[in-house]
């Protein structure tokens, strides 16, 4: 076989491994043990790629540094280094000629090199690796092999240079494909991850919708006892009226914000729909719940107290209800009619409070 072939073969055998690695990555759940997974599958893939020794002859070297290259590039140094451990052991049993040298020049080298690079974004797939890295990384490499190899020889051949550039291309074709595959897996996941997020966020207030609450109180509620509050924006048509609709919305958007913020810290608070609110607590303790809903009513009458006039321009209040489940695996729906039906007894009361739902005895409070 012609040995110019043997790099091309590897870079091939590398390439098809890694397709191997992302999908199955993206298949399995092994995000959790990456950290040992990452050196594992880098370092036997570097075994792989000595497999074919090359011709002592040539200025050739194997492609054993390009797994270190995405090792250091996506994971960093540590990474990196626990990847050569393996390859490096391999090389002792083979008893390379000059195996020191070649583990650090062909593994440790390009493992710390290509860390300079790293960014930690690139290894959670939020941000693309740029292909510039790439093409550095292996310029890098190839500029260290010619220094070294001048030191070594005591000159440098134009042999030997040639055959290293013939490797760096080589290297940065095998390595530019790698970065673009890794890439769209990354660009397929944030896509799924943002229409995920999408189809469980209401699009006005950023709020998660009754969809993922439902999904979330549901299961909250199969654990342990929960309470339930119904929030609804006091005389909204009104505002809506007076302000118009746009002004509305961001009233909305407003409201959601003050109650994201003032919500304890284990609660969920979702739109229920309009201008209708739902709150998820653990809260259960009646006096506890009492102040919490109060604390709710006066952050948001506090915070719009300046668009509030009596001057006929409607003030900005929010009625509650609350039901709290007797039992364990309660209906949800149950449970929600329930602080539905206490809600309406706050805004029959008056509005800007909040009623315990408590059977035919409403205990409304302000
Ligand atoms: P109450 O104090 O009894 O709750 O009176 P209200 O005016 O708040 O309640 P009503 O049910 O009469 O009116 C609700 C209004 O909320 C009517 C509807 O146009 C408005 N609304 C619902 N969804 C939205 C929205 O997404 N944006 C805006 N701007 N208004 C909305
Ligand atoms: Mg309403
Ligand atoms: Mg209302």
């Amino acid at each position: 076989m012609n040995e110019y072939l043997i790099p091309l073969t590897s870079a091939c055998t590398l390439v098809t491994l890694n397709y191997i690695a992302i999908k199955v990555r993206g298949k399995m759940l092994i995000e959790s043990y990456e950290h040992l997974l990452a050196p594992l599958l880098t370092g036997l893939a570097s075994i792989i790629m000595m497999l074919e020794p090359l011709p002592q002859t040539l200025g050739l070297i194997d492609l054993r540094s390009l797994p270190m290259f995405m090792a250091g590039l996506r994971y960093g140094l540590p990474v990196a280094l626990l990847s050569t451990i393996l390859p490096a052991g391999y090389s002792f049993i083979l008893h390379e000629n000059h195996g020191i040298f070649i583990v650090a020049q062909d593994l440790i080298a390009p493992a710390l090199l290509s860390s300079l690079f790293h960014n930690k974004e690139y290894r959670n797939g939020f941000l693309d690796i740029p292909i510039r890295h790439g093409l550095q990384i292996c310029t890098l490499v190839f500029i260290v092999r010619l220094v070294t190899h001048a030191y070594q020889a005591h000159s440098l051949s134009l042999e030997y240079a040639a055959d290293q550039l013939f490797m760096l291309f080589i290297m940065m074709a095998a390595f530019i494909l790698i970065v673009a595959m890794v890439n769209d897996e990354n660009k397929n996941w944030r896509l799924q991850r943002q229409l995920e997020l999408q189809a469980n966020q209401d699009g006005l207030t950023h709020l998660p919708n009754l969809r993922s609450f439902i999904s979330i109180a549901s299961n909250a509620m199969r654990k342990r006892k929960v309470s339930i509050m119904m929030i609804d924006i006091d005389n909204f048509k009104l505002y809506n009226d007076y302000y118009g609709h746009l002004e509305g919305d961001q009233l909305l958007r407003d409201i959601a914000s003050v109650l994201r913020h003032h919500i304890n810290e284990q609660d969920y608070v979702a739109r229920y729909g309009g201008e209708e609110f739902v709150l998820l607590s653990t809260e259960i303790d009646p006096l506890q719940l009492a102040v919490y809903a109060e604390r709710l009513c006066t952050s948001v009458a506090d915070r719009f107290l300046d668009k509030s006039n009596p001057n006929n321009k409607p003030s900005i209040t929010i009625s509650i209800g609350i039901s709290i489940t007797q039992t364990p695996q309660a209906e949800l729906q149950h449970i929600i009619s329930e602080a539905d039906y206490a809600l309406y007894e706050s805004k029959h009361n008056g509005k800007n409070r909040f009623t315990f739902y408590n059977g035919a005895n409403m205990d409304n409070q302000k």
